[in-house]
């Protein structure tokens, strides 16, 4: 969207602080693919959401779960809300009149932001509204040199955390990104309460340092234990990895 549409326009990544490394590399590399593409004529801008928990200031997704004591979820998603959607509604309100360009293609048409509707912007979905398939998007990035190669534990979720990682996932992350899952370990026994359970990242799964204690001695074992068809319902949101 951003390399047809793009020219005078500015592009908006809302970071959560949490990102993997390699949606910070990604986000680098195409602003300046844009920058180039467009002759300059084109930005982008990196908001940080500043939410307060627990009548503190915090500027990231971590610091938010390590103070509340609580994980996102399917069920209580306030990651999205509060550190991705907040943040660009309140850009958005500053710019006075605006157009929101929404980058969902022409083949999903089922699939809707998960965003407010303010008054002094309208909302547009250009690749839909011009005919641009998935296909005719990835073309146009294999042309640019831009198609997305994110590593096999980003298939969702652009958060080292994001609670819609499957299993599969994380288990990557234990052989491909070992200080990511160890940040994600350390997290989770960071945001313990003093209840007696054990609260977990992801509900069905064992705590995350057995989790990746299993792993490590499991590079082409069976991951077949692991394997749950729910996984597949899942995603993240539009406004998430995207
Ligand atoms: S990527 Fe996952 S954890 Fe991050 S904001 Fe989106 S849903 Fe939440």
């Amino acid at each position: 969207m951003c390399l047809l549409y793009g020219k005078g326009a500015t592009a908006v990544f809302t970071d959560t602080g949490s990102e993997h490394a390699e949606m910070y590399r990604r986000i680098d590399k195409v602003e300046k693919a844009l920058i180039e593409n467009h002759k300059g004529d084109f930005q982008l801008v990196r908001l940080r959401a500043s939410v307060t928990a627990k009548g503190e200031k915090v500027d990231s997704l971590t610091a938010y779960v390590e103070r509340m004591q609580f994980f996102p979820s399917g069920a209580d998603r306030f990651c999205t809300a509060r550190f991705k959607i907040a943040p660009l509604d309140k850009f958005l309100k500053e710019q006075g009149e605006s157009e929101l360009l929404i980058g969902l293609n022409a083949d999903e048409t089922d699939r809707e932001a998960n965003h407010g509707l303010l008054a002094n912007v309208q909302y547009r979905y250009p690749l839909q509204e011009d005919g641009y398939t998935r296909q005719d998007c990835v073309d146009l990035l294999e042309k640019h040199g831009l198609k997305p190669d994110f590593p096999a534990y980003m298939r969702r979720g652009g958060c080292i955390f994001c609670p819609f990682k499957s299993k599969k996932e994380y288990a990557a992350m234990v052989h491909l990104a070992p200080e990511e899952i160890n940040l994600v370990r350390v997290l989770e026994e960071k945001a313990q309460d003093k209840r007696g359970k054990y609260y977990r990242i992801r509900h069905n799964m064992p705590a995350m340092r057995d989790f990746i204690e299993t792993e490590k001695n499991n590079l082409f074992g069976d991951l077949s234990p692991y394997y749950d068809a729910s996984d597949e319902q899942y995603s993240c949101g539009v406004f998430c990895h995207r």
